[in-house]
């Protein structure tokens, strides 16, 4: 591992279908899926065809890419000289509706990520996925994966059965701070629920920029119910998120939250200086002018040049160009971005004998 360089805290390892899990399900639910013919699991967030979905220049003859370790490495992480990759597997599994067969997928999906990625690079990391249906079994899953210090978050969905901070899921919460393990809400659902919140879109236009109204909702929901209070050592990383929301988003809040803070007492702090704290947003898609004085107008409006991640969202197409960076930064700021910020979020990213 070279000892400097970016640390990408969002890429996506790309499952090339249904089959290339069979080996990591038991019995049971293999001759389930090949007797019931699932072949693959629609994940409508990310349309294959879709330009987003893939950049044009890393499609293969399928239309996708991003499905072996190999290919990613050399796509994603040799043309950077990326230190460390986090993986953030998507691949609709908290969509199912059967908590067992949901169960069983994740925990394939996780043991497809170990053997088939993380045990062929040393530079790759994961977050935990989690089976979103259940916060027991949710739970259960963190568990059996966190004595794998390459697991370095727990990743949820935006688009959640119940909003995240209520009290059914702090479980979840429990088990990421013990394990010193952010929880990573990356844009993406198990379509309980529409993305917006006053009912379905038509097109996934609509589906993609209101993720952003959901990712409010669920910090509003996390600072309100008192999960921040409540985990003092929890850090949470809102993915794929953008960013620029979040001045004109606090400053409404703490509008309010001066106003009727009495109905939640235990919201001591501003809300900014929660945020500021507590909370981290990965880069790409970067949703503001990419220019030096773009970003440090909206950094001076966060309050802090120590939230942004650098991230690529590889292998999505989310900027123009080889630099996912906005032009025109100083040094310092890259530096901070790129390595010192994700190095202070990610515990386990500072370890130096990793335990597999
Ligand atoms: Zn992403």
């Amino acid at each position: 591992m070279p000892p400097t360089g970016p640390i990408d805290c969002d890429l996506h390892p790309v499952v090339p279908g249904l089959k290339a899990l069979l080996p990591y399900l038991d019995d049971h639910w293999r001759e389930t899926v090949v007797r019931r013919g699932i072949e693959d699991l629609t994940t409508i967030s990310y349309p294959s065809r879709n330009p987003l979905s893939f950049r044009a220049e890393w499609r293969d003859d399928s239309g996708r890419t991003g499905m072996d370790a190999a290919t990613l490495t050399k796509q994603a992480l040799d043309p950077l000289g990326t230190r460390l990759a986090i993986l953030n597997c998507l691949y609709g599994v908290q969509a199912q509706f059967s908590e067992d067969l949901g169960v069983a997928l994740t925990r394939a999906l996780n043991d497809w990520i170990v053997k088939e990625w993380l045990d062929r690079d040393p530079r790759l990391r994961a977050s935990i996925v989690v089976p979103m249906q259940n916060t027991e079994i949710a739970v259960e899953e963190i568990e059996r994966c966190a004595s794998d210090h390459r697991f370095v978050q727990v990743m949820l969905l935006v688009g959640s059965d119940v909003t995240l901070g209520r009290r059914q899921n702090w479980p979840i919460y429990a088990a990421a701070e013990r394990h010193g393990l952010p929880v990573g809400i990356h844009a993406g659902s198990m379509y309980r629920h529409p993305m917006t919140p006053v009912g379905w879109p038509t097109t996934f236009t609509e589906e993609y920029v209101n993720q952003a109204t959901a990712f409010q909702s669920q910090l509003s929901s996390l600072i309100a119910e008192g999960v921040f209070a409540k985990f003092p050592d929890l850090t949470v990383v809102l993915m794929e998120s953008g960013v620029s929301w979040l001045p004109a988003y606090l400053w409404r809040f703490t509008k309010f939250w001066k106003g009727v803070r009495s109905e939640i007492p235990w919201v001591s702090d501003p809300p900014p200086s929660i945020v500021r704290d507590r909370v981290r947003l990965t880069l790409q898609p970067f949703d503001a002018p990419p220019d030096a004085e773009s970003v440090m107008r909206l950094i001076d409006h966060m309050g802090s040049d120590e939230m942004i991640l650098f991230s690529t969202d590889y292998p999505h197409w989310q900027y123009d160009g080889s630099d996912p960076l906005p032009a025109g930064l100083d040094k310092a700021l890259c530096t901070k971005i790129m390595e010192d910020n994700p190095l202070r979020t990610y515990v386990r990213l500072r370890e130096r004998e990793v335990v597999a």
